[in-house]
């Protein structure tokens, strides 16, 4: 159901992680986080990254807010997007991890290559027994945030399918039993973060969308299948709170998984089948392509269209962004828009003053748009002439 983007017309957020500040030197390891937090450093730390994130938003007039990811330990690629939740969930031998195998039968990125180190570092505990939702705390590292803004905080995490793709699995006999074991976990979180009153739940990362181009998840699963896995996996969230569906094309250290620009053409028709409330999609580094079929596939969610590149260091101009919510309006009608960026910006490689004046710059495009069409524009401190520090002659 809609919460946090009901009453907002051209809603505007980000996807999720932030670039971590240099003095944050603490990670959470395979401490669970309210045993972390027990520890004095790391609870200052915490606390004070999180308020300094929740600040840089409110400041570049944002209307949904993040945590930032900042329970995400600063590992190699921004690879504890996957690593936090196996873990800290249970059946994971957490304490003998092993580099997992490879299971696409081939080396997608070859030493040379950036994404070499990635592989490299998915340095992951085995499945030993059945999965279970472990020391998550979802509900806790919401709250932390929550209890620092009134804005509304959006809650994310990764997917089964991806969890289940990152580890070697001596308990389970076939993939799709595990996927469904992670699944059904995660349900039982999300249940729980949802109850406490998390406004915004995030999917991040349905493998829908790469089905036609990578085939079938596992050799097994059809983009049916993955719909009915998504539905699955967000079971009774929908009368509790707003989901989110997060689409995109990939973002380990900031970069590009595929050499081609990518299209979602191919699987618009299923993606209307998620239930969710809003679905996200990556428009900026794709070059707007497929703002026409999101309009015509996408019918009855709430669209999130990235106007803000996390791959690129370049700060999109708000004259830019208000061009791309322009070219959008002609297929998504207003009501139905969100704004965001097209995928999180910390996950290695960017710094934070980039992703701040990204950020500004989407809303200083959107209030641009907003004025165009009456409605009223977000008042924020970034860009406030009134306290610049510049001497101007006069
Ligand atoms: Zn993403």
């Amino acid at each position: 159901m809609l919460t946090a983007t009901k009453d907002i017309m051209l809603p505007t957020t980000i996807i999720g992680s932030l670039p971590r500040p240099s003095w944050f030197t603490e990670n959470l390891r395979e401490r669970n986080f309210l045993h972390a937090m027990m520890d004095s450093r790391f609870r200052e730390q915490y606390t004070d990254v999180v308020s300094v994130y929740l600040k840089e938003q409110e400041c570049a007039g944002l209307d949904i807010v993040t945590d930032g990811d900042a329970h995400y330990d600063e590992q190699v690629g921004g690879q504890s997007w996957t690593t936090y939740p196996v873990y800290h969930m249970e059946g994971f031998d957490k304490y003998h991890p092993q580099q997992a195998e490879m299971k696409t039968g081939g080396v997608a990125f070859p030493m040379g290559h950036i994404l070499h180190d990635y592989l490299e570092a998915r340095i992951m505990p085995k499945l030993t027994g059945p999965v279970g939702r472990g020391d998550l705390q979802f509900s806790a590292l919401w709250k932390t945030a929550q209890r620092m803004t009134k804005k509304p905080v959006k809650f994310g995490t990764i997917t089964p399918e991806l969890l289940a793709a990152a580890v070697d699995d001596e308990y389970y006999k076939d993939p799709i039993e595990r996927i469904y074991a992670i699944s059904a976990a995660l349900n039982e979180e999300l249940n729980e973060l949802a109850d406490a009153g998390c406004p915004v739940i995030q999917m991040e990362e349905p493998q829908i969308h790469m089905i036609p181009s990578r085939g079938k998840v596992f050799g097994k699963l059809d983009m049916d299948d993955a719909v009915k896995l998504f539905n699955d996996t967000v079971k009774g969230l929908g009368a509790k709170t707003e989901v989110w569906c997060h689409t995109c094309w990939g973002n380990p250290s900031q970069q590009r998984m595929f050499k081609d620009v990518m299209s979602y053409a191919p699987a618009m028709e299923k993606l209307n089948d998620v239930e969710a409330d809003v679905i996200t999609f990556e428009s900026c580094s794709s070059g707007r392509m497929d703002l026409e079929a999101i309009g015509k596939y996408i019918t009855d969610k709430k669209v999130a269209i990235g106007v803000v590149d996390h791959h690129s260091l370049q700060v999109e101009r708000p004259e830019e962004v208000a061009d791309h919510i322009r070219e959008a309006l002609k297929h998504i009608p207003a009501e139905r828009l969100v704004i965001c960026s097209d995928c999180g910006m910390g996950r290695e490689g960017m710094n934070r003053r980039h992703a701040r004046y990204k950020m500004v710059s989407l809303v200083l495009g959107t209030n641009i748009v907003r004025k165009e069409l009456g409605l009223p524009e977000a008042e924020f401190l970034a860009a406030d002439d009134r306290y610049s520090l510049l001497k101007i002659a006069d």
